[in-house]
């Protein structure tokens, strides 16, 4: 069969990050040349704007920058004192940081399946994991939405819930008739700044939050070798700074987070009303108390590899987030998990796809996208 090329193809990648920069290569050009010129590299004064700024966003009280999401994550897993005899609950559908810090902590991952409509973790079944070695819970909040923060807490008791939020700074839920955000009621809450994530830096960082004033002073110690007082170690830690330059890209990008993650949820509004009539293809589905940010805009859809492969010949950008659910990874063979253990992780993992949801898509290029899909299911 020969494939006609259409005259004029509008290539869409699955994120554009050089169309947000110039966007704001203004604004953030300065406060990085003030870092340089300072030389004030490691925690200087924007790190802790940056940590007062997240903190307010996400309604905390505290925020502890670091060098990574997974960082954030083994620290507020060792803040939480899992060690070596300690079980971690948590989802085999997410990104491998969440489950990699759990082993790293010297716990022992439990995997749960998932809730088929929005990925996330099934409260009920997090609950029912829970032994009298489970040290702490770990919800994702995939692509952007919410995991069921307070049926987790119903399900698991008074244990330390580490919501794992890195693909959700500024997302909500509506809990008890209020607006909950992301990392606000969780034990600890963790954030990424991966370049690819709604708030991204130039490199690696994270962010940790809480309430808790005594996990606080835990986090803040295990960020720098477990010391307060330079050269004094209470506890051994980590080396896991934010670096201020990422501080100053970030602060820069921070005001804009709130409108990007209107326009992803523009597109996202878009391609739901443009994919509605094709049975083919399963839209995401937003829990109604939750606002998603998008960090992913996932398909469930028929003949997925096939569609990905079309789509790649239209230069157009898509991703499979994630092939291989953790609790079948080589690197967690010794967990004793099988093909089956966790049935709608597996059956997500051979039927997702992630569409380009970045903000600034142009229209041209959401109806690229939209066109593409609709041609491979012959609509
Ligand atoms: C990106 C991500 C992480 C890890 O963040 P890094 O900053 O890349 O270390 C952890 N969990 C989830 C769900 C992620 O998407």
């Amino acid at each position: 069969m020969s494939t006609t090329v259409a005259p004029t193809v509008i290539p869409v990648p699955l994120l554009d990050l050089q169309a947000q920069h110039a966007t704001i290569r203004d604004e953030v050009m300065p406060l990085v040349t003030q870092v340089i010129e300072e030389q004030g590299f490691i925690l200087g004064p924007l790190v802790g704007q940056l940590e007062c700024a997240v903190a307010g966003l996400s309604r905390t009280r505290f925020a502890i920058g670091c060098a990574n999401g997974t960082d954030a994550i083994l620290i507020a897993l060792r803040a939480v004192g899992a060690g070596h005899g300690d079980e971690v609950v948590t989802t085999p559908f997410t990104f491998f940081a969440t489950a990699g810090t759990i082993h790293n902590s010297g716990a022992r991952p439990v995997f749960v399946d998932i809730d088929p409509a929005t990925f996330n973790i099934d409260p009920e079944a997090a609950g029912a994991a829970v032994t009298s070695r489970t040290k702490a819970v770990i919800p994702v909040d995939l692509f952007g939405q919410m995991a069921p923060i307070e049926r987790v807490r119903a399900a698991v008791g008074a244990l330390p819930i580490i919501e794992d939020a890195a693909q959700t700074i500024g997302a909500r839920r509506r809990i008890d008739g209020e607006w909950r955000m992301a990392g606000e009621v969780a034990t600890i809450g963790t954030f990424s700044f991966f370049p690819s994530k709604n708030l991204g830096g130039w490199g690696d960082g994270g962010m940790i939050v809480t309430q808790d004033e005594v996990l606080a002073d835990a986090m803040l110690k295990l960020r720098t070798h477990g010391s307060r007082k330079t050269y004094f170690h209470e506890l051994v830690g980590y080396n896991s700074r934010l670096d201020t330059l990422q501080a100053a890209v970030l602060m820069a990008k921070l005001p804009h987070l709130a409108a990007w993650s209107a326009a992803r949820r523009a597109n996202a509004a878009y391609y739901d009303a443009a994919f509605a009539d094709v049975p083919e293809v399963r839209t995401p589905v937003i829990d109604p108390a939750n606002e998603s940010i998008y960090n992913q805009y996932t398909l469930r859809c028929e003949r997925r590899d096939a569609l990905q492969a079309f789509l790649k010949e239209r230069q157009v950008g898509s991703a499979i987030y994630y092939p291989l659910p953790l609790h079948l990874q080589p690197c967690f063979a010794y967990l004793g998990y099988r093909e089956g253990s966790c049935p709608e992780a597996e059956r997500a993992a051979r039927e997702v796809l992630s569409l380009p949801v970045f903000p600034e898509l142009s229209a041209a290029q959401r109806d690229a996208v939209v066109a593409a899909v609709r041609a491979f299911y012959g609509r």
